[in-house]
Parts: structure tokens; C-alpha cells; sequence
């Protein structure tokens, strides 16, 4: 076991688990996420390195990507049936398993640093719709109008959907949700996720993202894990903490738990992914899809940024 596995901290990142390919990206497209996925992973490892908390660095890995209008999580989200962009995000910590989410967010910048102040400034865990950006304006968050949020590409990708109307929902999408997973050197665990949802969404629709247990879970005793994919399958397997609940209750590691509900998830016909920090060992994930946006680094000096299953 290296010093980073026994006691040092870990990260791991995602911008969204799907049907990419190599033949689906332009060289400039996989150079531009993989910068995305690298400033992400440094945003969160400067905070580690220094000794600071797991909640403080998945919030700056989240923000980073939620600002890179690349990934589906704040700036360039993915549009709504109605032609707007609504965001969800999710923040836990493992130390307390105090948590903050919110839904339907329309006018708050980042997404997840309003759901943090859910999770430390009220005493809920999860708004949703204009009360939660009515929460955001209470507590001087940032806000942002819709020429923030949205992009050419996403208004393109809904045009397409809403000529082919009979297509089946599927995870085509080059670039996703976004989460973080990280254990400090005080060895606590937090998760953040945050997303768009799926393009076309309608009638309120939420997924896996901002709900605890879901798409998002941290517990001291087992891990953080943060989710990607057809949220509606990760919701009715609750993933994330059967992951948790797995590492835990069972005593195996958690990359064999996420194993397992990768293989829940592929068995019911769900494709996706999740990022795993360990409360023991270091950073990973496990997925089903041909690629993953994904990194992660830890304190023993191994860092890596990846999209496709093959690396
Ligand atoms: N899990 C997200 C959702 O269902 C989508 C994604 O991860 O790409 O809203």
C-alpha cells in the first residue's frame, strides 16, 4: 500500500458517461474536453494538495465544469422541450452526511454552489424550481440570465430531437452531467454532481443528479460517489448509496461494489457510469458505455484524463 492509499487524499472527476467513440470526435473536440477535465482536476487537487477539505475541492472541480460550456452542468446545459435550460446539482459530505440539492434551476450561475447552501444555510435538504433560485437571490448567490446558460450546440442538439420526435432517449450526447468525488487528508469523503438533465426533457422531469442516494451519495465509512447516465435507472437502483451501503456492510472494496451496479444497471438495460473516492485506496469508476469524460489523481502522484473505455 503506497502512502497516498493509506492516508493521502484522492479525486476523481467526470463530464458525462456516453456512446462516444473515437470516430465521434473531432482531434479538437477531444483536446478541448480533455483540457476541460484537466482544469477541473487541478481546481480540486489545489485545494487537496493544500490540505483542505473534500466538500471545498469537489466544489471548485464542479464549478470549473459548469462554466466550460462544454459539459452538460451550468453553461451550456441542454435544452428543455420548451427551449430553456434547467440545472440540477447535488453536494454531500461524507464526514456529517449533511447534504444540499436542488432542481430546475434556472437563473443561479452555478448550480452547485447553491445546492451547498442548501445543504449549510437552511435547514433542507432539496429545493426545487423558482424557489430555489428565489433561495439563490435570498443568500446573494450568483445569478446569471439565460444568455449565460445557453449555447448554439445546445439549441442545435434540441432542434434535432424535436425533428426526429419518435427518437429513443439515449445517451448520444458527446458531453455530459458533471461530478466530482474526493477524500481529504483528514480522510473525509464528499460528492458533487450537477447537470442539464437530457436534452428535450419535459414536464418538470428530474434525474439522478441532485437526488441523495441516487446519483450522489458520501459517507465516511464507505466513500463518495458521484453518477452519470439515463438517471431514471440509477434512480429506481439507488446507486449510489447501494454502492456506499455495499462497500460497508459488506466489507468488499468499493470498485467491486460499483462493479456489481454497473452490472444491476447493464442487466435492467441502463447505461451509465460512476466515479468512486474510497474511504481506503485510491480514486476510480466503473461504466458501461463506450466512453466516460472522466479523471483523477491522488497524493501519491498518479494523475490520469480519459474518454474512451479502451485507456
Ligand atoms: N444522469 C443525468 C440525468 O439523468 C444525465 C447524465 O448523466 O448525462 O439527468
Amino acid at each position: 500500500m503506497t502512502t497516498a492509499e493509506a492516508s493521502g487524499w484522492s479525486i476523481a472527476i467526470h463530464g458525462g458517461a456516453g456512446s462516444m467513440d473515437r470516430s465521434m470526435l473531432s482531434q479538437e473536440q477531444d483536446r478541448l474536453a480533455r483540457a476541460g477535465l484537466a482544469a477541473a482536476l487541478d481546481a480540486g487537487i489545489a485545494v487537496l494538495s493544500a490540505g483542505g477539505p473534500s466538500l471545498d475541492a469537489v466544489e471548485a472541480a464542479v464549478r470549473v465544469l459548469e462554466d466550460n460550456p462544454l459539459f452538460n452542468a451550468g453553461r451550456g446545459s441542454v435544452f428543455t422541450a420548451e427551449g430553456r435550460v434547467e440545472c440540477d446539482a447535488a453536494i454531500m459530505d461524507g464526514s456529517n452526511r449533511m447534504a444540499g440539492a436542488v432542481a430546475g434551476v434556472r437563473s443561479t450561475r452555478n448550480p452547485i454552489v447553491l445546492a451547498r447552501a442548501v445543504m449549510e444555510q437552511s435547514p433542507h435538504v432539496f429545493l426545487a424550481g423558482s424557489g430555489a433560485d428565489a433561495f439563490a437571490r435570498a443568500k446573494a448567490i450568483e445569478d446569471a440570465g439565460p444568455e449565460w446558460f445557453e449555447t448554439a450546440e445546445r439549441r442545435r442538439q434540441l432542434d434535432e430531437l424535436l425533428a426526429n420526435p419518435d427518437a429513443p432517449f439515449d445517451l448520444g450526447m458527446k458531453y455530459g452531467t458533471v461530478g466530482a468525488v474526493a477524500r481529504d487528508l483528514s480522510g473525509h469523503v464528499a460528492a458533487a454532481t450537477s447537470t442539464g438533465g437530457l436534452t428535450g426533457k419535459k414536464w418538470g422531469r428530474v434525474g439522478d443528479s441532485p437526488l441523495i442516494g441516487a446519483g450522489t451519495y458520501a459517507d465516511d465509512r464507505a466513500g463518495a460517489i458521484s453518477c452519470t447516465g439515463a438517471g431514471e435507472y440509477f434512480i429506481r437502483l439507488g446507486v449510489a448509496h447501494e454502492i456506499a451501503a455495499i462497500t460497508r456492510l459488506c466489507g468488499i472494496d468499493m470498485l467491486s461494489a460499483a462493479n456489481t451496479l454497473i452490472d444491476e444497471l447493464s442487466a435492467l438495460g441502463g447505461k451509465g457510469g460512476v466515479i468512486l473516492a474510497p474511504a481506503h485506496g485510491t480514486s476510480g469508476w466503473a461504466f458501461n458505455t463506450p466512453g466516460m469524460y472522466r479523471g483523477r489523481a491522488d497524493s501519491g502522484g498518479m494523475r490520469q484524463v480519459a474518454i474512451y473505455a479502451d485507456e
